[in-house]
């Protein structure tokens, strides 16, 4: 397939007959998202919806009005629980009183955020990057920041249709496949479509960056990475002509060299950590260091520690590395010799 060039904000470009490309802007990177429109029949499903911001809904409402050829939309699923994918779901299925299809774990962890109490969600994250080593000015910047999810997410519907790994959802008189990815988000929906070819790989498989691998702060001492590779193995057997829609960055082929690359990213990322861990043994914020050498931002920290973490606790699982407790009471990563 050739090149298509991407659309600007709240632009849209046809992808296939019945398959539309919308990119919307985000106000932190990596700066956009791209949401799909598969008609559907009467109506149009639409995959993802940007964050709860004006200038996004502007955006919805010039594509109802333009691209969608006058017709509703009748469904919406989102892929994962993230604010720039889940962000205006609520609104879309409100507006057009279309459901809302997830997967339970990504329905039940977004609105789990949205419920969360404030404080108590920050003392959370607060709780992980202190006990990772991290710099006091990280607290002071959360406590300015306050949270971030409720306000770029409107309230999500009360009641959802479940999809789950499997499933073969007919939509526009095609059948596509539910193959659920993990590590970046717990369960998160990525479709394949085996009569096109096609790929709605979601942030699972993206072409130029790899995706955020972090603990989640309710899970300090989970293996995302381990889920995230294991998972990946998923999509090997797909065709290696298989075109992938990501949701950040551009559609591609290729898919299994970009699953090699991603296992190599991460095996060259565990080794660097394995070394720096030698002798007296790093904290997570240590590692996160060793990691990511350039990144100054305070307001970074946060995904630093997430990544770290996810990386220390792969090489535990390993039996690589041994977590133990430091003389200042902080736990020390150690790679066994
Ligand atoms: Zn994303």
């Amino acid at each position: 397939m050739n090149a298509i060039t991407p659309p600007g904000m709240g632009e849209v470009r046809e992808v296939l007959p019945g398959l539309l490309w919308v990119r919307m802007d985000l106000p932190f990177p990596p700066k956009n998202v791209n949401l799909w429109l598969l008609e559907d029949g009467e109506g149009w499903l639409a995959i993802d919806s940007g964050v709860q911001e004006d200038h996004c809904r502007a955006a919805w409402e010039r594509i109802f009005e333009t691209a969608l050829a006058g017709k509703p939309i009748t469904r919406v699923l989102v892929t994962h629980f993230h604010l720039d994918h889940v962000g205006l779901a609520g609104w879309l299925c409100e507006k057009w009183n279309a459901p809302l299809l997830m997967t339970r774990t990504e329905f039940l962890q977004s609105r789990l955020f949205l419920l969360d109490d404030d404080g108590a969600l920050l003392e959370q994250f607060r709780a992980v990057t202190r006990e990772a080593g991290a710099p006091g000015e990280y607290d002071r910047h959360l406590d300015e920041r306050g949270q971030i999810y409720r306000p770029s997410v409107a309230p999500l519907p009360t009641r959802f249709t479940r999809i789950a790994a499997g499933d073969r959802l007919t939509i526009g008189g095609r059948e596509w496949e539910v193959i659920v990815g993990r590590g970046h988000a717990p369960a998160m929906a990525t479709l394949y479509c085996a009569e096109l070819k096609l790929l709605i790989a979601a942030d699972q498989i993206l072409p130029r960056i790899s995706p955020y691998i972090g603990v989640s702060v309710a899970e300090p001492d989970g293996d995302p990475l381990g889920e995230f590779l294991a998972a990946n193995e998923q999509y090997r057997r797909l065709p290696e002509d298989t075109y992938v829609l990501p949701s950040h960055g551009e559609p591609f082929t290729g898919l299994h060299a970009r699953i090699d690359a991603l296992a190599e990213h991460h095996a060259e990322r565990l080794s660097m950590l394995e070394e720096a861990c030698k002798g007296e043994g790093l904290t997570a914020f240590g590692a996160a260091l060793v990691l990511f050498p350039h990144v100054k931002a305070v307001s970074q920290m946060g995904f630093m520690v997430g990544e770290s973490l996810a990386h220390l606790n792969r090489l535990v699982t390993l039996g690589r590395v041994m977590r133990l407790p430091g003389e200042d009471g902080l736990p020390r990563y150690r790679t066994l010799s």
